[in-house]
């Protein structure tokens, strides 16, 4: 018995991340990032890199 070889590469899918500030699902390719003391952050855009930054400066970040 042969093996199926697809002769046609599959297609990847566009990797989706989720926005930290308002959760919308984005391409990696179009976030903006934010590298953080741990790891990097994800944004939809720079409205929500900024409002991102804006927490980070507050002493209470559960004010996001
Ligand atoms: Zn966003």
């Amino acid at each position: 018995m042969k093996h199926a070889i697809p002769d046609k590469p599959v297609p990847t899918e566009p990797e989706l991340i989720r926005c930290e500030i308002c959760l919308t699902e984005i391409p990696g390719s179009v976030a903006s990032n934010a590298e953080g003391p741990d790891y990097v952050h994800h944004f939809c855009g720079l409205d929500c890199l900024a409002r991102w930054r804006a927490c980070t400066k507050t002493a209470t970040p559960s004010a996001c």
